[in-house]
């Protein structure tokens, strides 16, 4: 008899209505994040007048360079570093989220990865209307594109690797890192032309193309995707209940070929479970532990990712390592001179750090 005909309807519940509350949840967090941290910034445009002194330790969230660099300067010290302790714990928690679950930090919790999926859900129908399928590009071509957050992520690995423990506190404790925050909100919020066209075009190639950001160029995702090798659980697919009716792969937002392997190992996976989910066979795909055959409930990811971060972040919290202790009369006056603090931005400017830092030292 043919297995199409022999096969065990999986009747599992879907895993993606809850996938998507967690991703909205996490979006409104972040915006609620950045509406007080407005309300901070007018703060310190009003000489402390209006608006509100607290300034969101969750806004360190959003400077991954910095929180490489605290990560860095931990090994090298012991020491967590006072300026952004919030960055260093949410990074520690995004390792650690992906780490266990592959990638997952890019599907379940990041609001960049949402809106991708969103945009490329819309950009899929289109393509389905026009031409009955998704848009691929040759694969060579996305091989030499997928490198490109490689690179990214080498350069700026290579550019802080190569910072001495001393150079590494000197620039954390600097006036452009106290305000690296603040400044990244005037670059949204006085956006130039440049960086808005640089925006459009990125969101209009994501319609195009799933993803495009996230898979081409992320250095972030990219970090999460070596990370993901080293992780214990793998989607492997049963091939002798398998009918080989591609749904897996169809469905995959990552353009892995699920139907085509016994375990995917690809730094793209993202552990959304869209594959799993669309499985018409009880039993065939699963996300499962290395080594073992047991599959892992589709739940324990939900809850497993949103755990693991609250977990981490909640011990930065416990332990004093959340909200910095920079006076707010610093913020004020250090904000005067806003504009003219600049960022390293070359490897001779890292190697004047270290010197500087050096001098400072004796
Ligand atoms: S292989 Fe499955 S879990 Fe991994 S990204 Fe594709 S659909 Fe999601
Ligand atoms: S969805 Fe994929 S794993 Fe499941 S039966 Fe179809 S081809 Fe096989």
């Amino acid at each position: 008899m043919e297995k199409k005909d022999k096969f065990i309807r999986n009747k599992e519940k879907s895993i993606q209505q809850l996938r998507f509350t967690i991703q909205i949840l996490f979006s409104i967090l972040c915006i609620w994040i950045g509406v007080e941290f407005s309300q901070f910034i007018k703060f310190l445009e009003t000489n402390g007048i209006s608006g509100s002194d607290y300034r969101p330790p969750g806004v360190e969230g959003f400077l991954p360079i910095s929180a490489l660099m605290s990560v860095y300067y931990f090994f090298q010290s012991g020491i967590i570093h006072s300026v952004h302790p919030a960055g260093f714990f949410i990074f520690i928690a995004i390792v650690g989220v992906s780490l266990l679950f592959r990638k997952s930090f890019c599907s379940w919790l990041c609001p960049v990865g949402f809106i991708s999926e969103l945009v490329g859900d819309f950009g899929d129908k289109i393509a389905k209307k026009l031409f009955k399928r998704r848009i691929k590009i040759w694969k060579y071509l996305d091989y030499f594109f997928r490198s490109l957050k490689y690179l990214l992520l080498a350069f700026f690995a290579f550019s802080i690797f190569s910072m001495s423990q001393l150079a590494l506190a000197y620039f954390l404790g600097g006036d452009y890192n106290i305000m690296a925050d603040v400044k990244m909100y005037y670059f949204f919020a006085n956006i130039s032309q440049t960086a808005l066209i640089v925006i459009g075009v990125l969101f209009l190639l994501s319609i195009i193309y799933r993803n495009f950001w996230c898979r081409y160029l992320c250095p972030y995702g990219a970090l999460l995707g070596l990370l993901g090798f080293l992780s214990p659980t793998k989607i492997k697919r049963n091939t002798s209940t398998c009918i080989d009716c591609s749904l897996c792969a169809k469905a995959c937002p990552s353009f892995i070929k699920v139907d085509k392997v016994i375990t995917v190992n690809s730094d793209e996976c993202t552990s959304c479970l869209n594959c799993v989910d669309v499985c018409p066979v009880e039993n065939t795909l699963d996300l499962k532990l290395i080594g073992s055959d047991k599959k892992i409930n589709k739940k324990f990811v939900a809850y497993g990712v949103v755990l693991i971060f609250i977990a981490i972040t909640g011990l930065g919290m416990l332990t004093g390592n959340w909200q910095n202790k920079i006076p707010k009369e610093l913020y004020i006056e250090l904000h005067k001179n806003i504009n003219n603090l600049g960022h390293p931005t070359s490897s001779s400017d890292i190697q004047k750090l270290n010197e500087e830092s050096e001098r400072n030292a004796k």
